[in-house]
């Protein structure tokens, strides 16, 4: 196992962030789904050691997140981050700026840290831009390099929050490549759920500070087997319905019209039904 949490929880005043939540991390990619406010972020700065838990225990790599400093340190060696904002010294040029972070992260041997960021900017697609300062380049490449510092070291549990924004397709699908080859744990909390279909062998959809699902796609998906329907007509009661490009009327949830046939759902579809269910449960 490479990380877990165990009833760890985050409150911040009167609001419950993350409510007692238990979670364990095998090697793969994982997903993670949800609105606006609906505790990702502070789930994964937990995990990554910046933020402590009002209650339980973090664990990664075998360390101790939450436990004695020199555990923390430990585990911190087996982590990359990639918060959803960086703020980067815009002066610096792209080497230099990991260059930096690789020597915050202990590469204390220079030779053996300048191969290694030149390893990673090349990672990210980044090496022809090595000498550009950070503030002449594009939106989306200050976001790759941003990724760029967090493969540093090759750590165990990466952790990225909203990786894919400001990535155009070809980058996000390069994103994609570099992610499913690799040994540990991959987080990524994102609201494309194509990522998420394309990408995750497990998802986990959190809600209000609550997990709400957590299973794999295929689990995901049949949650929605039956409930979305094409046709003439929209279905009554749907929770989204829309025109497609061939003229049909798509709906999610809700009760077919006459000629409306089933068809595949996919991850989007049920993630709206999972998350309609919550609204209904919390209205009742
Ligand atoms: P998400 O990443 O899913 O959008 P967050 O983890 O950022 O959700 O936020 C979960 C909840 O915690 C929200 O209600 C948010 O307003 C609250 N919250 C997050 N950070 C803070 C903070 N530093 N101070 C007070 N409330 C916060």
């Amino acid at each position: 196992m490479t990380a877990e949490l165990v009833n760890v929880s985050k409150t911040y005043g009167r609001t419950v962030a993350l409510h007692p939540t238990t979670l364990h991390f095998e090697a793969g990619v994982v997903g993670l789904l949800g609105p606006n406010g609906a505790g990702k972020t502070t789930m994964l700065r937990v995990l990554s050691s910046a933020l402590a838990p009002s209650t339980g225990t973090v664990g990664v790599a075998g360390h101790a997140v939450t436990g004695t400093h020199a555990e923390r340190t430990a585990a911190r060696r087996r982590i990359g981050y990639l918060p959803q904002e960086v703020v980067f010294p815009r002066g610096m040029t792209a080497f230099g700026f990991l260059d930096y972070i690789a020597v915050l992260k202990e590469w204390a041997d220079t030779a053996r840290r300048h191969e290694e960021v030149r390893r990673v900017l090349d990672l990210v697609g980044l090496a022809e831009r090595a000498t550009v300062k950070v503030k002449a380049l594009s939106g989306g490449q200050r976001r790759r390099l941003a990724i760029a510092q967090a493969l540093l070291g090759d750590p165990a549990l990466l952790i990225l929050d909203e990786p894919t924004t400001g990535l155009d397709p070809e980058q996000r699908a390069s994103l994609r490549g570099l992610l499913s080859g690799r040994p540990g744990t991959v987080l990524i909390s994102t609201h494309q759920t194509e990522d998420v279909s394309a990408l995750c062998d497990r998802v986990v959809v959190l809600d209000g500070g609550r997990v709400r699902f957590d299973g794999t796609v295929p689990e995901l998906l049949a949650t929605a087997a039956g409930r979305v329907h094409q046709g003439p007509e929209p279905s009554a009661g749907a929770v989204q319905t829309w025109r497609t490009g061939t003229g049909q009327i798509r709906s999610v949830g809700g009760r077919p019209a006459a000629g409306a046939s089933a068809v595949e759902p996919t991850v989007e579809d049920a993630y709206l039904l999972l998350r309609s269910a919550d609204v209904q449960g919390a209205v009742a």
